[in-house]
């Protein structure tokens, strides 16, 4: 068996996270490292690894993440405002933890193209 990486370890709270958001699939808590006034992560709770695992199985989990950024940007006041979700993939994606995870950023307005 693979080594529990850290996100698996704050789902079964093992290590502490600020969490926001729960459900039967997903979890989402503050970045430890905030790259934004709002810099939450949204996790599910099954591991896999990153977007290059994703199998056709877990297509609705993938969606549910996208439905819970736009519920907590509803819930919290940032909706119409607007904000950026981001999945990075491997190493030129920046990737540093392997439990898939989608960025929600807000609060400001960010700049296109990301370089
Ligand atoms: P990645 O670079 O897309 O894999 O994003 C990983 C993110 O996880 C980074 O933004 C880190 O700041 C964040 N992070 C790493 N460890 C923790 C933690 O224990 N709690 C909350 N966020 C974390």
């Amino acid at each position: 068996m693979t080594e529990k990486t850290i996100f698996s370890k704050i789902i079964d709270r093992e290590i502490p996270a600020d969490i926001v958001y729960e459900d039967e699939v997903a979890l989402a808590f503050k970045d430890l490292n905030p790259q934004a006034p709002v810099h939450l992560l949204i996790i599910p709770k099954k591991a896999i690894a990153s977007a290059n695992d994703i199998t056709s199985a877990d297509r609705e989990i993938i969606g549910h993440l996208h439905w819970v950024a736009a519920q907590i940007a509803e819930r919290d006041g940032f909706a119409a405002d607007g904000y950026r979700t981001v999945m990075n993939c491997n190493d030129n994606g920046g990737q540093t933890v392997y439990h898939i995870h989608l960025h929600l950023l807000a609060g400001k307005a960010f700049g296109w193209p990301p370089y």
